[in-house]
């Protein structure tokens, strides 16, 4: 793309170059320009030796054989003088007096013209199959192909990303044998939405994918949609569908969904027309594939997946997402490991220490890393990386990119090793009441320093008091573990508390469970409002609960504050821990209550 407006300007440029030299080459024919009065003087004086007339142009030869061009005026048709010195000359038909090289820069600048109009076509049309179709082509998507044997990368390129690769298996399988998804009668999700920062691997999983199912690829960015021309992106749409039908099976990946995706009516300035038509379109080939449309998969990728309109999140359109974090201390030591392989790496570096000191690196950070350090190697006389390479390499990124979550400082660690292990416990230690745990992670995630996740147990209709009143202990133990454990409290812990107070505000106002009894509160204002004086009984009860329930899950770590400990220790080493290890590091036994075969 690059490349090809570099052609063009430089196209450009030798175009208006050579106008300009043929102009000037005009003007240096070396024919000098006389008067018409030098002219007679000249010829009086026996200079001329002949002198050719076309209309009102005279052009002629000196004796000396200078080229020498006048212009007579409008009626002279006395030409004796001519006779009189002996000059040889001849008069012209006015037909002929056009001279070729007049038609000269007309030709190149035609030439100009259909130069610039060709790039424009084949700007357009785009390096794709670009092969036959309508003149102008506006509508040619810009969809970069790769062949199945062009592509190299499989499951083992990309490190770590295990979740992710376990749910893409089912794609894989998917494009290779897709008759026996129809002979089970099974609905495959045609659209994939791959969420995760820049640089933690979605395009190469996504390539990946292909590589293992053999398939076609073709990859586009959505900004490729966007275009001045309001039907262009819907166009490209269309054709990029019809492409990948054609090759099928195929893989159709989509960078940057959001460029188009875009949440409709969001209103950026005035111009949306475009934009919403393109994505119209897409929800329109989506939807094509309900009913056939060939083994045609959509991968898209973005960071923001909040932005999104709801209407791409449908079934049938990308109905199923994949999040793609940022690598934990074993993906990051895996990730190191496949790309150290591609250098010199001394045997002496422990890779696992480097995956230590770098949380907060995305994968690309530590492919960069890997290369950044041979360069730094090369510049010695040693024939191997070494730690101190690695370690000035991380220097220098760390200077150069301001990202916080490289800053995280070991205490900052601990403090989300001891927030997270608080929630997982007030989880695990009131199993009752609470969905089951599923991991606890302590890599940081764009803005959220750690994680604590667990599944939902079931659809649920109704939920108990005591549910209510687990849920928000459970919110409440991040921060009652930093105050147990440093004496000291945090900032971060917004999101905890928002919940809690969520939660705490529909005890009271929507299911009578207060002091204040059976009694719906809705807004101050409109339907069941309220006095002011209700308002303050009911930020009263909120009080109450919160107050209780922190106070009853600080008692709850005090009583286990070995577990605690472990827990976070445990978590500062691994950085993620899943259900199963977390149940065999504290001696719990796992809940058997929502396993299928229990
Ligand atoms: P994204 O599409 O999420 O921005 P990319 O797939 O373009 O990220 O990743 C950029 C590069 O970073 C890859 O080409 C690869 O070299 C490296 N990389 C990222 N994640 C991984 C991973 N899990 N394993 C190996 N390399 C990775
Ligand atoms: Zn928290």
């Amino acid at each position: 793309m690059g490349n090809q407006k570099n052609a063009f300007w430089g196209f450009v440029i030798v175009m208006v170059g050579v106008l300009f030299l043929s102009a000037l080459v005009d003007h240096r024919r070396s024919i000098e320009r006389i008067s018409y009065s030098a002219f007679l003087k000249r010829v009086e004086r026996g200079d001329v030796a002949k002198v050719s007339i076309s209309g009102q142009d005279v052009t002629g030869h000196f004796k000396n054989g200078t080229q020498f061009q006048t212009v007579v005026g409008q009626f002279t048709s006395d030409w004796s003088v001519l006779r009189a010195h002996g000059v040889e000359f001849s008069v012209e038909n006015q037909a002929h007096q056009i001279h070729w090289w007049f038609l000269l820069p007309l030709l190149l600048l035609c030439g100009a013209m259909g130069g610039i109009v060709w790039f424009i076509i084949r700007q357009t049309r785009g390096s794709g199959g670009g092969q036959g179709g309508n003149v102008f082509m506006m509508g040619k998507s810009k969809a970069r192909m790769y062949v199945p044997s062009a592509i190299k990368d499989t499951f083992a390129s990309v490190a770590g990303a295990q979740e992710a690769k376990e749910e893409l298996q089912d794609m894989v399988e998917f494009l290779k044998d897709p008759k026996k998804y129809e002979r089970l009668g099974a609905k495959v999700t045609r659209g994939v939405l791959l969420v995760g920062e820049p640089g933690n691997g979605k395009t190469l999983l996504a390539r990946a994918v292909a590589g293992e199912a053999h398939c076609t690829f073709l990859s586009i960015s959505g900004s490729d949609f966007i275009e001045v021309f309001v039907g262009v992106g819907a166009a490209r749409v269309r054709d990029l569908f019809a492409q990948a039908r054609k090759h099928a099976p195929c893989i159709i990946f989509i960078d940057e969904i959001d460029a188009v995706g875009r949440h409709r009516g969001s209103g950026q300035g005035g111009g949306n027309d475009e934009r919403e038509q393109t994505l119209n379109q897409l929800l329109t080939e989506m939807d094509g594939f309900q009913t056939g449309g060939g083994t045609v998969i959509v991968m898209a990728a973005t960071n923001r997946a909040d932005v999104l309109d709801k209407a791409l999140l449908r079934p049938g359109r990308f109905d199923r997402r994949i999040e793609v974090p940022y690598p934990d201390l074993k993906s990051r030591e895996q990730i190191l490991t496949l790309h150290a392989q591609t250098v010199k790496m001394d045997p002496s570096v422990d890779l696992h220490k480097i995956a230590r000191g770098t949380p907060g690196f995305s994968g690309a950070d530590l492919a960069n890393l890997i290369n950044e350090s041979a360069l730094i190697a090369s510049k010695t006389d040693r024939k191997t990386i070494i730690v101190d390479d690695l370690e000035n390499a991380r220097d220098k990124m760390m200077l150069g990119a301001e990202r916080k979550s490289y800053m995280m400082t070991e205490e900052d660690r601990k403090i989300t090793a001891y927030h997270e292990a608080g929630h997982a416990l007030a989880i695990l230690l009131r199993p009752t009441y609470t969905d089951p745990l599923h991991k606890v992670t302590i890599a940081p995630r764009g803005a959220a320093l750690g994680v604590t996740h667990y599944i939902p147990e079931r659809e649920k209709y109704s939920k108990t008091k005591e549910e209510f009143l687990a849920s928000i202990t459970l919110a409440l133990g991040g921060r009652a573990a930093e105050e147990l454990i440093f004496g000291q409290v945090t900032s971060g812990a917004y999101s905890d508390f928002k919940a809690a107070t969520h939660e705490a505000r529909s005890m009271v106002c929507r299911n009578g469970m207060s002091d204040l009894g059976c009694v719906v509160y809705g807004q101050q204002q409109g339907d069941f409002s309220y006095s002011q004086a209700t308002a303050e009984k009911i930020d009263e009860q909120v009080h109450k609960i919160i107050t209780t329930c922190y106070q009853d899950v600080c008692v709850l770590l005090r009583e286990n504050k070995d577990k605690l400990d472990s827990l976070a220790h445990a978590l500062l080493e691994k950085e993620t821990l899943y259900a199963a290890e977390i149940y065999e590091l504290l001696a719990i036994t796992p809940r058997v209550d929502h396993r299928f075969n229990a």
